[in-house]
């Protein structure tokens, strides 16, 4: 069969959809870029807001309608909202075929092979929800790959359904991941992006995920730091970055690492939710925004230049216009390099969920766009730093927007563009001086390659690049 799978929602869900292809093509199926014309398609699910399950439910419900005019054609969900309903989404879609739920992933190459034999009803797959044997496989190997080092959560913030959908904390033993990068380096992949939807608490809940301890004098002792230097010494692995991080994993050890291990880039993801310590309580997330702001600055103290990108969230539950504006006031202190904005949406079964909703749609929309302009200025002054300052880019190619330009991203995951001198391929580090600067993006021109043997004419100069 041809199949698509149609992803929602963030980077797991992501990796996920990729090693499900990966499991389908190993079953002898055939991945196809045209959703109308594939015999099975699978939508992969995100629950975090409401409207993320609506689309989903809505692109369900088209995708089901098709099969009036193509009835052997397979229509499958799976991810966050599949393992949220369970078996109450064949209510909702009642000519859905499968459903399945996120720790049983595994299963589908099995069920879709039984559907296809005429094997009859709707399927509801499942596995207790602390399993961890899920598929590991890579299909998509460009450039740059997501890892998954720990599955689920156990942080319980109040508004957020993760934990429910995704189950407890696994941390994969650190052999199993080196290996699945070894291999990803060995088909061309030179940047990898470690997962894990608190992923600096790798490590923490179930020992040991290292063979041996910490040899005696040992730079890296905690688990994610010794992660990171183990993944960068798998040799054609140019780039790693991880995501997301919690306050409490930015130790000194943490900060040491983005210093030490040239590989690890200097950004972090650290998602911050409000900027009013009544707020953060209330939304257990474990920390005050004075303890949020050491932590910022400990990364700094060791990486001036590091990125930091935040989450917030908007219209929470008794959030007032003093909470809101303490938000703001922590957003300036701590400098964000991009900050994504959420207006809170109740989630079933969460604690928030069960508190007054009592910040009006219209509200939200307003602290939203608020926020999104002072984000904007914030972002220009940071990016105007960078004028006239070299950074190192990886090469991806034609940009979008101008395909006689280039575009790639520099260590901080800033998208830079550049004008391209002949004989560049993606995958090239190059070194561009950044020009010019909006809130999202650099601009600059090439001064020069890293490294290696492949000459390339700079400038008028030949200068060595690597051949990676
Ligand atoms: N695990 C990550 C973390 O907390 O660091 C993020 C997980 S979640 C998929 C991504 C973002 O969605 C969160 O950081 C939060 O800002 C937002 N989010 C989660 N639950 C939400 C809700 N009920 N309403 C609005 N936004 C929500
Ligand atoms: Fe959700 Fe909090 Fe876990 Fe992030 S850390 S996935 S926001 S419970």
């Amino acid at each position: 069969m041809t199949f698509y799978i149609h992803t929602y929602g963030c980077q797991m869900n992501v990796r996920d959809s990729d090693a499900v292809a990966e499991a389908l093509v190993a079953a002898g199926h055939e991945l196809t870029a045209d959703e109308n014309g594939a015999d099975l398609v699978i939508v992969n699910t995100c629950s975090v807001r409401a409207k993320a399950e609506e689309k989903a439910l809505g692109k369900l419900g088209l995708l089901c309608a098709s099969k009036r005019e193509r009835p052997r054609r397979i229509i499958g969900v799976m991810g966050c909202m599949a393992q949220r309903m369970g078996e109450k989404v064949f209510e909702k879609v009642p000519t859905l075929d499968f459903s399945v739920g996120c720790r049983a992933a595994r299963l589908i190459p099995a069920v879709v092979a039984d559907i296809a034999a005429g094997g009859e009803g709707q399927r509801w797959l499942t596995t207790d929800i602390s399993d961890h044997d899920v598929p590991h496989g890579h299909l998509n190997t460009d450039l740059s790959a997501f890892v998954t080092v720990l599955l689920g959560c156990n942080r319980r913030c109040s508004y957020c359904i993760v934990p429910d959908a995704r189950g407890p904390e696994y941390s994969r033993p650190a052999k199993e991941i080196v290996d699945e990068v070894a291999c990803l380096a060995a088909r061309g992949v030179r940047e990898v992006t470690l997962l894990g939807q608190s992923v600096l608490n790798y490590g923490r809940q179930r020992d040991p995920v290292f063979d041996e301890p910490p040899p005696e004098g040992a730079a890296f002792t905690e688990p994610f730091p010794r992660l990171l230097e183990a993944v960068s010494k798998v040799p054609g692995i140019k780039r790693i970055r991880f995501t997301s991080g919690h306050p409490s994993g930015c130790t000194e050890e943490l900060a040491r690492a983005f210093r030490d291990i040239p590989q690890v880039c200097p950004h972090l993801h650290l998602p911050v939710q409000s900027g009013s310590d009544r707020i953060l309580k209330s939304m257990r997330r474990g920390y005050t925004a004075e303890q949020y702001l050491a932590a910022v600055e400990r990364l700094r103290a060791f990486v001036p230049d590091i990125a930091i990108t935040t989450d917030i969230i908007v219209g929470y539950p008794g959030e007032t216009e003093e909470d809101f504006e303490a938000t703001r006031a922590l957003m300036r202190a701590a400098r964000f390099d991009n900050s994504f904005i959420f207006k809170f949406s109740p989630r079933p079964g969460t604690p928030a969920a069960q508190m007054d909703d009592d910040v009006s749609v219209a509200e939200k929309e307003r602290r939203n766009q608020v926020l999104l302009a002072d984000q904007d200025d914030i972002g220009i002054a940071n990016n105007a730093l960078w004028i006239g300052r070299e950074v190192e880019v990886l090469a991806e190619g034609p940009s979008h927007r101008n395909s006689a330009r280039w575009a790639g991203r520099c260590g901080q995951n800033k998208i830079v563009i550049f004008d391209p001198p002949p004989g560049i391929e993606r995958g090239d580090l190059v070194k561009i001086e950044i020009g010019r600067a909006n809130p999202q993006t650099l601009f600059g021109e090439v001064r020069g390659a890293l490294m290696g043997s492949r000459l390339l004419p700079v400038g008028g100069t030949m200068v060595g690049l690597p051949k990676m």
